[in-house]
């Protein structure tokens, strides 16, 4: 059964489009992890529904994940947002192995239910050592999207350019033609 994501932006690394399954569109806010079918609808589009749980206990946990990610992204540096997710990392581990391939490394969790939970909070570090300094909220106010400014110049401002840059450009034409003739 596959389900049609209601969000009308997705694509980021899995760490920030687990903050992006909250969103806000004519300035209501929208949840796509109020139930476990929307879960299964987030974890399907990050190819993990075949993985992890999509149940009310995990739901749960990818929340709690959701919240703690919300606050060390808002607070970097800070050791008190750090800590809750340092406390979900301690569900799962990297384990080194070696197969006929060569070496490589595999994720254990210690229960499924944090599985989904887990690797996004692991996801997260990744982004905090390749590329912290490119993690953005969207510059449109009432926009609560965060995006890894991926642009040679690190001047990405907006979530998308067809959601928010085009209406932020408008505003502004708006704003100086009535600054022009008003
Ligand atoms: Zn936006």
């Amino acid at each position: 059964m596959t389900e049609i994501d209601p969000r009308p932006f997705v694509g980021e690394p899995l760490a920030l489009d687990l903050l992006n399954t909250r969103w806000q569109e004519h300035g209501q806010l929208h949840d796509l992890l109020e139930t476990p079918d929307g879960l299964r609808v987030w974890l399907s589009g990050h190819g993990l529904a075949e993985r992890f749980p999509a149940d009310g206990a995990s739901l749960e946990a990818v929340r709690a994940t959701r919240a703690a990610l919300y606050a060390a992204v808002d607070r970097p540096g800070s050791d008190e947002a750090a800590r809750p997710v340092d406390a979900i990392l301690d569900h799962g581990r990297i384990r080194p192995v070696l197969t006929g391939a060569g070496p490589g490394e595999r994720a254990e969790v210690t229960d499924p239910v944090w599985g989904a939970a887990w690797t996004a909070a692991h996801d997260y570090l990744r982004l905090l050592t390749t590329a912290a300094d490119r993690i953005r909220l969207c510059d449109q106010p009432d926009c609560i999207r965060y995006f890894l400014d991926t642009s040679r110049n690190g001047t990405r401002r907006w979530c998308s350019m067809a959601l928010c840059g085009n209406r932020a450009k408008a505003a502004r034409h708006y704003a100086r033609s009535r600054g022009t003739h008003g």
